[in-house]
């Protein structure tokens, strides 16, 4: 074909132009599409109702019994106690032995939920916290009895140990929810004091 310069000229005018408009063509589509980014932390991180978080463990019907360890793929779950414990159907609380130790490790763990159904005392659940982050692999070793000797059931963020006035209201919402135990549906659910206090019992306190 003979050369024209003015047709080529053209030709990759029009060349440029419309490659760019068929590489932006997804793109224009979202220009105009419903946005669906949270301002998080502003606004609430929309989770889904089976969300599998950071676990939390109700201690206080634990009764050691290590099922929730051996389902754990990954052999991340370890627990330690000073005898048998058994629950008491009249009060849905577990007694006997101590817990001395009931610690999972999340660098390992895969929020896979194997360990949840095993368990007979329905104790250990996939939690809402989505969020928690340390500065080396032994912080990302949670553990639970620590925890339930503060009155806590699952880790604290950053964010939740920060003053009210320094967080959102979903934030400040989610906290007192965590306080008030109101994720636990049992027998002790209208009596907080009293699950603090079994959870405390639960405990070994030489541990
Ligand atoms: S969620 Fe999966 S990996 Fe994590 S502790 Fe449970 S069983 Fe183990
Ligand atoms: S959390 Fe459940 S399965 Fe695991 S040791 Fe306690 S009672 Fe057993």
């Amino acid at each position: 074909m003979q050369e024209n310069p003015v047709r080529d000229y053209f030709r990759n005018i029009w060349l440029t132009v419309s490659t760019i408009l068929v590489g932006l063509r997804i793109s224009l589509k979202y220009c105009f599409a419903k946005t669906v980014t949270l301002q998080y932390p502003d606004v609430a991180p929309a989770l889904q109702p089976r969300y599998r978080g950071f676990h939390y463990f109700e201690i206080e019907k634990c009764i050691a019994c290590d099922l929730c360890a051996k389902a754990c793929p990954v052999d991340c779950i370890y627990i330690e106690k000073t005898g048998p414990r058994k629950i008491d159907k009249e009060t849905g609380v577990a007694a006997g032995g101590l817990m001395t130790r009931y610690a999972i490790d999340y660098a390992k763990c895969m929020f896979c939920a194997l360990c949840v159904d095993p368990c007979p005392t329905e104790c250990i659940h996939m939690g809402n916290i989505h969020d928690l982050s340390g500065y080396n692999r032994e912080s990302m070793i949670v553990e639970f009895t620590d925890l339930a000797k503060q009155g806590l059931q699952t880790p604290q963020p950053l964010w939740m140990q920060k003053p009210d006035s320094e967080l959102p209201a979903w934030a400040k919402q989610r906290r007192q929810e965590w306080m008030e135990y109101a994720y636990s549906k049992d027998k002790l659910s209208s009596d907080k004091k009293r699950r603090r206090e079994e959870m405390v019992k639960a405990l070994d306190p030489k541990a």
